[in-house]
């Protein structure tokens, strides 16, 4: 029996006049590299299919029963400068599917071939890129990172012509929804309020049901955003993570970390640090990400404008409000985080001094970042042993060490319970860069092995394996700087 899907096309049904239909160019010869079993019994799908069956619906080889494929229509800022017209140009939305706790996901073919919002792009993709996606984004959701999932990666049999040719691939995204700021900004730039009304009330609906009574329920909508957006990019931080193309067609509304196309994690921690090979003025580098979120909310408050002004004139004024307080509403956020991964637990006097020093000490002896804060916890374990193997002499943190263990001590707290809390957020084993260049160089040359032993590992992040130990140690020192590259 071929694989069942239960859909539920809200956004098919109700939101005409914001996609365009659209269709999967069957591939020639699909063959599934990656299936998410675990991901797929919890959307609730039957899985009683050979991978064969597998390979063809999750490539566009065959439609499932049910399925509504449209392309999204958005715009968006790239790079600071506004494209009125983007819309999903290499991605195909087959459905809504309600899993079985009630959660709406949608399903999306990435690759699946041009649809009317294509341009001159082939709307394919490559298995390298798509096997990162895949790979990052099955990390960060094991990162407890709100972000979109991975449910398929197939092969399609054909090669994609890029700087060169490459093997082509789809990637089956799971999505809350593939709404983002640039939806918004679409139907600002090109319709008006009523648009915007309604797009704002589907999206409250789907996501934010408890606000659908608030008194102007499009400000509750930017509300709500900014501060999923604040704890989103505070999470990134936490985590060494750098998006890499903050465009605000690339920010999903529902908070969860969307476009896995240049991103990578620091090794060696520098506040300025980018990897993506276009964006040459560092916009978009690790310690930028607050002030471009920022940024980005303050062009969602923008689209929005018109459905907050038609609700209440007043609201726009509070919108502005809205916005200008987000620097304080990160930083509170970011600090929160940041006590957690220092094994502290109660705010307190000068909490920011001691972690704007730790990212200057960390900086200046470019440490690395991911193992920084597990070293911490063996401290409190009474070893100091990893902590001295990631500073260039033993004691060069010594001083804020110092401050930071006074902290501890003021709490009064067991360090042995804060090592272990510590240890249950700070992550050990994350996609670093030279794990995943091998992964997906073996993985293009044929042999997956590496690729799904890398993934085992990224997706149990926290608690340390003997057998693992390479896949926690740090860059190769003579590992040069890491370029990535989007929309290959
Ligand atoms: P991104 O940089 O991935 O956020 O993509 C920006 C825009 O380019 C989106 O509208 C994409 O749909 C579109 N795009 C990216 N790659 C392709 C491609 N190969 N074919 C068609 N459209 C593409
Ligand atoms: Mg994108
Ligand atoms: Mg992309």
């Amino acid at each position: 029996m071929p694989m069942t899907f239960a859909f539920d096309n809200s956004f098919h049904r109700t939101m005409e006049g914001f996609y365009a239909p659209a269709e999967a160019a069957p591939p020639p010869a699909p063959e599934l590299l990656a299936f998410n079993r675990p991901l797929a019994e919890k959307l609730g799908l039957t899985l009683d299919a050979s991978d064969e069956d597998l390979a063809r619906l999750f490539s566009g080889g065959e439609l499932p029963e049910g399925a509504n494929p449209l392309a999204q229509a958005y715009a968006g800022h790239q790079f600071g400068h506004f494209s009125p017209q983007l819309g999903d140009g290499r991605a195909l939305l087959l459905g809504e599917v309600v899993a079985p706790d009630g959660a709406r996901f949608d399903i999306q073919l990435k690759g699946s071939g041009p649809t009317p919002f294509s341009r001159n792009g082939d709307g394919k993709a490559a298995v390298g890129p798509v096997l990162r996606e895949y790979l990052v984004s099955e990390a960060m959701a094991a990162m407890d990172v709100p972000t979109t999932r991975s449910l398929a990666a197939v092969a399609t049999g054909e090669r994609v012509q890029r700087e060169r040719a490459h093997p082509g691939a789809v990637l089956t995204r799971i999505a809350a929804s593939h709404i983002r700021v640039g939806t918004f900004q679409f139907f600002a730039a090109h319709f008006g309020a009523e648009h915007l009304k309604q797009l704002a009330d589907y999206s409250i609906e789907r996501h934010f049901p408890d606000l659908a009574d608030a008194p102007n329920p499009p400000l509750a909508l930017l509300e709500r955003v900014v501060a999923l957006q604040c704890d989103l990019v505070a999470r990134w931080l936490g985590i060494g993570f750098i998006h890499g193309v903050m465009n605000t067609d690339n920010v999903a509304i529902s908070g969860e970390t969307i476009d896995y196309g240049p991103c990578a994690f620091m090794d060696r921690f520098a506040a300025e640090t980018v990897f993506s090979s276009i964006d040459a003025n560092g916009r978009y580098s690790y310690a930028r990400q607050p002030q471009i979120m920022h940024w980005n909310m303050a062009r969602f408050a923008e689209a929005l404008l018109p459905a907050i002004h038609a609700a209440d004139e007043g609201g726009v004024e509070e919108a502005k409000a809205v916005v200008a307080r987000i620097p304080d509403l990160f930083r509170t956020a970011w600090l929160a985080r940041m006590r957690a991964k220092l094994g502290l637990e109660e705010a307190f006097e000068g909490e920011g001094a001691l972690v704007d020093a730790l990212f200057a000490e960390l900086e200046r002896h470019a440490v690395d970042f991911t193992g920084f804060f597990r070293a911490l916890a063996s401290l409190l374990r009474g070893d100091g042993g990893p902590l001295a193997a990631l500073l260039p002499e033993p004691d060069a943190m010594a001083p804020w060490i110092a401050d930071w263990w006074a902290a501890i001590e003021r709490e009064g707290a067991d360090p042995v319970a804060r090592a272990g809390a510590m240890d249950a957020i700070n992550p050990l084993y994350i996609p670093r860069n030279h794990l995943v260049e091998a992964a997906l160089e073996a993985a293009e040359g044929g042999d997956m092995a590496p690729w799904f032993a890398l993934l085992e590992v990224v997706q149990s992040p926290f608690v340390e394996r003997e057998a693992w130990g390479d896949y926690a140690k740090p860059a190769p020192a003579d590992s040069g700087p890491y370029i990535t590259y989007c929309g290959t």
